[in-house]
């Protein structure tokens, strides 16, 4: 499935470094590879003697970032995010890093904050000017600055204003940031809902850092994963090139359990985990399910692009064959730029062609990494079922999502969510299969290797008080509108 025909995506990806011989540039390129991780706009700010240079550009980077922008985004330090158009609202204003010349502060934000809307009107009374953007981001950099005028500008104060900011915040956030005359930080939530990891890397005896989303884009650059940021710390590399590491909250960790199962690149390690192991773990938990219930199918297709690493899995321990006969047409536009649901549909059929030949007169076994809404099923069901297949089982190697995501995927309401109008029972028969096969919550744990996982979409149990979330969905809900051509 891919995600954005099914839910709004509050994902980012960031990356920041120090030390660099071209800090602009290698952030380019580290953010090129967490393009993954937002597709519709980017930013950098780089630092130099003091100052600040700032530049952001909406689309791909490619696109976002012409070369003659380059030259002015001097400085050996660094930090970079590619977003993802939360709310169909795509201003410039909205694209990150958020940079406060003032306080000499500069962040790039992965996550969602739940109490923001709260506190955003709580703010505004006294503050009137403040947190314009609309953007929680924006809110993060600002407690930073708050706490951060009124202290010393050195390491000990920037952890002080880092646990201040946090102790207001409630949700997720990964974040990395700029702070003149002290160097670069990032920092975690205390549930280490997003990943973010530390690298570092030496060249002729020159020593530089990075923080990014994910392993694959330090990688890239040169640079070996040394530790993940854990929940509820802070990291800080000094000017001088010092690394300081400060837990300033208690962890709980429920690391996101959708990074691995649909997230991240599968080239990368979360949280010290092969996001491809993973997927492939997966498919393992899913053919012993499909084992159990007898199922005897005669080849395995998966839906592009995710599932692939799990289909193969399952293929394998099955001893079924792996054919991949349903084809993407990767001209067509990405389909969540379309807002209505019947326009999301048609560019479903127009992206995805089956290969009726392998298809008719067989038991077809089509693996989807998640079902949300069941709108891309259903379409690709019919798509294989009009191809001529005998049986059709889906096999999701999630389990079933009933609930909503605050922390940076926008699954919509329990209502719209498929598992959460429909029973177990109907539910075959609403995507049109012969059977439904779920990975089971054992099998994502087993899978995943640990049960310190955000599962809160699938159980409604949320590791932060949500209570927030209902005018959070709300004030969601009245963006889109407003921002809906
Ligand atoms: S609710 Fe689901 S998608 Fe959201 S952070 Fe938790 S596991 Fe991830």
């Amino acid at each position: 499935m891919n995600l954005q025909d099914e839910c709004f995506l509050y994902m980012c990806g960031i990356i920041g470094i120090i030390n660099s011989s071209d800090a602009a540039e290698e952030i380019f390129l580290g953010l090129q590879n967490l393009q993954h991780r937002g597709q519709d706009g980017g930013g950098i700010v780089t630092a130099e003697s003091g100052a600040f240079h700032h530049h952001r550009g909406a689309g791909l980077l490619d696109i976002a970032f012409p070369p003659e922008n380059f030259k002015k985004l001097a400085g050996s330090m660094g930090i970079g995010h590619t977003r993802y158009a939360t709310t169909g609202k795509k201003e410039l204003s909205l694209l990150q890093p958020f940079v406060d010349s003032q306080a000499g502060l500069a962040i790039g934000h992965n996550g969602n904050i739940v109490n923001y809307h709260a506190m955003r009107e709580s703010i505004r009374q006294s503050h009137p000017d403040a947190l314009a953007s609309g953007s929680d981001s924006e809110l993060i950099l600002w407690l930073l600055g708050q706490h951060w005028q009124h202290t010393d500008r050195n390491p000990a104060g920037l952890l002080e204003s880092i646990q201040y900011a946090a102790s207001q915040l409630v949700g997720s956030y990964s974040v990395v940031g700029l702070a003149e005359g002290v160097g670069l930080f990032a920092f975690r939530d205390p549930n280490g809902l997003r990943p973010l990891v530390v690298g570092r890397r030496e060249d002729e005896g020159k020593v530089a850092f990075a923080f990014s989303s994910e392993s694959a884009a330090l990688e890239f650059i040169g640079f070996t994963p040394l530790f993940n940021v854990e929940a509820g710390e802070a990291v800080i590399v000094t000017l001088a090139g010092e690394l300081l590491r400060h837990r300033y909250d208690v962890a709980n960790i429920r690391h996101c359990m959708f990074e691995w199962v649909y997230f991240a690149r599968v080239e990368s390690d979360i949280d010290n985990l092969s996001v491809y192991q993973a997927r492939f773990n997966l498919g393992v938990q899913l053919a012993y399910q499909v084992k159990q219930l007898g199922l005897m199918p005669d080849i395995v297709v998966p839906v592009p692009e995710t599932s692939r690493i799990a289909a193969i899995a399952l293929a394998e321990t099955l001893q079924v064959p792996f054919r991949e006969v349903l084809i993407k047409n990767r001209y067509v536009n990405r389909t969540f730029i379309l807002e209505s649901q019947s326009a999301r549909l048609e560019a479903i059929r127009r992206k995805l062609y089956p290969v009726s030949s392998e298809l008719k007169g067989k038991r077809v076994l089509v693996v989807d990494d998640s079902i949300v809404r069941g709108n891309t099923a259903i379409k690709i069901i019919e798509l294989v079922r009009r191809s001529g297949a005998e049986e059709i089982y889906l096999a999701s190697t999630c389990p079933p999502i009933q609930s909503p995501c605050y922390y940076g995927i926008d699954f919509p309401d329990k209502a719209e969510l498929l598992a959460g109008k429909h029973t177990a029972e109907d539910l075959p028969q609403v995507l049109g299969v012969d059977k439904l096969v779920y990975q089971t919550m054992e099998g994502l744990e087993s899978a995943l290797q640990t049960d310190k996982l955000c599962k809160a979409c699938l159980t409604g149990n949320y590791p932060t008080d949500v209570s927030y979330g209902e005018s959070f969905s709300k004030q969601r809900a009245q963006e889109r509108e407003v921002a809906a051509p």
